[in-house]
């Protein structure tokens, strides 16, 4: 995958802007999505391969609305920025890491699955261990 270094973030209606110089480049008008393990991708849609693959047109302004499956899915609420990585015919849009999943605190993220927390987290969340293990030992 090569890094566009591009970086949009989900709206409020659930949609993020393609950029346009990939749009032109890919000449991509309807699309189809696909998820991945970070996030999804996009392809231009082809009724011949695409037949029953989810298909959305990118809007005059060149958004698409991204479905609320693959929002659920990966948590991503409105203002989630995504980055984004080309691949041969593909778009991709990958959960990019700025702040901490807890706090929203930008700085020293530390990755915990697909998500970061900031090392004041982590240190509460340490700290906080003998309440954690008396609580698991209830599940
Ligand atoms: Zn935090």
């Amino acid at each position: 995958m090569k890094a566009s270094g591009i970086i949009r973030k989900i709206d409020q209606l659930g949609r993020v802007v393609v950029p346009k110089e990939l749009r032109n480049l890919m000449d991509i008008k309807e699309v189809c999505f696909f998820i991945d393990k970070h996030g999804f991708y996009i392809e231009s849609f082809d009724p011949k391969v695409h037949r029953l693959a989810i298909h959305r047109t990118i809007d005059p302004l060149g958004r698409i609305t991204i479905a609320s499956e693959i929002r659920r899915r990966f948590n991503w609420d409105i203002g989630q920025p995504l980055e984004i990585f080309t691949e041969q015919n593909r778009i991709y849009f990958v959960e990019y890491h700025n702040f901490c999943a807890v706090c929203r605190e930008g700085s020293k993220l530390i990755p915990v699955k697909s998500k970061h927390l900031c090392y004041s987290c982590v240190q509460e969340l340490l700290r906080n261990k003998e309440v954690f293990i008396s609580h698991s030992n209830r599940f």
